[in-house]
């Protein structure tokens, strides 16, 4: 009889949770239904520094607003926990001792300064930038009695020649040369394992039988592959689903597409659209049919049906399916009690009225004022949008404002504010004349509700697409930003805000 199917995603809890980590999600629990077995969820937080409990959480939240359920994860428990990457880092410093012992790994000494020439001197040299082996050569003695008192990491051993070729459920064999892999930090100066020596060890602990994750990890897979022969294990299944593109085909990028799942529930779409929607991502069900539930991919799921070529997502097919799910799927007493739960609740319409309550004499007044926050987008024309400043100057701050806001954490009034006196210094303009351009961005109208209070309650996801709509309605006009203008802006950006564009 062969193993039970355990299939699981594996996100790190940085940022916001990303469609990518629900269509993974998806077509692995639709994978583990239609084989009844297990889908687990695994937090992969061994970056320290950018991983926080609060994303944790909202991708748990997010998740579950999807309607996706997981089996065993750090939340529900399960029989191979703990489920966090934090929780088991005596097991990975036991697997990297073994692999020390092995001689299969060594400790690396090589300070960041010596790292770099290297790296310089290979990319002069027009060779694939890895590690030159360096501390290859030190015995175990010596490795041993410096790793007392000096810094080091734990690097594994690549063969120097020859191919990596593993199978792939989707493409049959991929082969990757051996000179294309670095020499992969396993274990980092903190002590802590890096994610391919803790995803490897983790998928054969929680006896994970497929791996079904994103196309970005193919060039990853011959490290663990290796990883997987140097332990003795048996390497699970690998499926590489194809990556979601924008429309222009494009990797799925939040610079072009919503990318968050929270936008997708905070501008009021189904849930079960959304599924469906990502269902179709690269997928069809054997009858063809468009409209499916969860429960119906996942009867008749096959990942022999998968198709490589880059899937779109495209928002406005989204929206049409939507709206077919509001008319066909959803009685109407039920679509208006799924409208009250999305913001015509007490509590979200309680956050509006406090906003409001001052500048109300009917409760006519207040639908007005409230509706930049109960749409997808506002409407507005570029004259509005740009008012009293001049030409060049609107696209270059709402573009700085779009890099600023993506730091503001937490997302609330005070950051917002912050980040907004920041913007006016830095660019010597009064904040005052700085305001109205983000009012008409944000609301359509330059007479609104407080805009910190109300880019709080809009959230991140909506705000980044209406900074973004106000950036096409300006290149439409004639006066965004062109591509030339992009890369300067960005130079004196980083060097006048000390900040990386990611
Ligand atoms: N932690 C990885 C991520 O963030 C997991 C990749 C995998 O599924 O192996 O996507």
């Amino acid at each position: 009889m062969s193993a039970p199917v355990r299939t699981r995603i594996a996100p790190s809890p940085t940022g916001a949770p990303h469609l990518g980590t629900a269509y993974m999600a998806l077509f692995n629990l639709a994978f583990a239904r239609k084989h009844g077995g297990q889908f687990i969820l695994r937090i992969e937080d061994t970056d320290r520094q950018r991983s926080s409990t609060e994303s944790e959480q909202a991708i748990f939240d997010a998740l579950r607003w999807t309607g996706i359920e997981w089996d065993e994860g750090p939340d529900c428990g399960g029989d191979f926990g703990p489920y966090r990457q934090s929780e088991r880092l005596d097991l990975y410093e036991q697997e990297i001792n073994r692999l020390l012992k092995q001689e299969d790994a060594y400790r690396c000494f090589c300070s960041a300064e010596r790292l770099n020439e290297v790296r310089a001197r290979q990319m002069a040299e027009k060779q694939t930038p890895r590690y030159d082996g360096h501390c290859l050569s030190l015995s175990a003695e010596e490795s041993i009695k410096r790793a007392e008192n000096e810094p080091f990491v734990v690097r594994m051993k690549i063969p120097q020649s020859g191919q990596c070729t593993f199978v792939d459920e989707l493409r049959e064999e991929v082969s990757i040369d051996w000179a294309q892999i670095d020499h992969q930090v396993i274990r980092k100066t903190d002590g802590f394992p890096t994610y391919h020596l803790a995803n490897v060890v983790d998928d054969h602990h929680m006896q994970i039988s497929h791996v079904i994750r994103g196309e970005e990890w193919i060039s990853s897979t011959p490290k663990h592959v290796l990883l997987y022969q140097y332990f003795g294990w048996d390497a699970p299944t690998f499926a590489h689903l194809p990556l979601l593109r924008n429309p222009d085909k494009s990797k799925l990028s939040k610079r072009k597409n919503p990318t968050g799942i929270f936008y997708f529930r905070d501008a009021g779409y189904l849930p079960e659209a959304l599924i469906n929607y990502l269902g179709m991502m690269g997928y069809t069900l054997p009858d063809q049919r468009e409209i499916f539930s969860l429960g119906e991919l996942s009867d008749t799921f096959d990942l022999k049906r998968i198709s490589l070529g880059g899937p779109i997502f495209d928002l406005a097919k989204l929206k049409w399916l939507n709206g077919r799910y509001l008319r066909e799927k959803l009685p109407a007493e039920e679509v208006v009690e799924r409208l009250q739960a999305w913001k015509a609740n007490p509590d979200f319409l309680g956050k509006i009225m406090h906003l409001a309550l001052q500048r109300l004499e009917t409760f006519s007044d207040f639908f007005p004022l409230a509706q930049f926050l109960l749409s997808e987008q506002p409407e507005y024309d570029v004259e509005t949008l740009c008012g009293k400043l001049s030409p060049d100057q609107p696209a270059k701050l709402l573009k700085i404002a779009e890099w600023e806001l993506e730091k503001a954490t937490p997302w609330d009034r005070d950051t917002l504010s912050s980040i907004f006196q920041k913007i006016a210094e830095t660019e010597d303009i009064k904040l005052k004349q700085l305001m109205p351009l983000f009012f008409v961005a944000m609301s359509g109208s330059a007479i609104s509700l407080p805009l910190f209070d109300g880019l709080a309650l809009l959230g991140p996801d909506l705000t980044r697409m209406r900074l973004r709509r106000a950036l096409e309605i300006l290149g439409e006009s004639g006066n965004g930003l062109s591509k030339k203008g992009l890369k300067s802006l960005e130079k004196e950006y980083a060097s006048r805000y000390g900040n990386r564009i990611d």
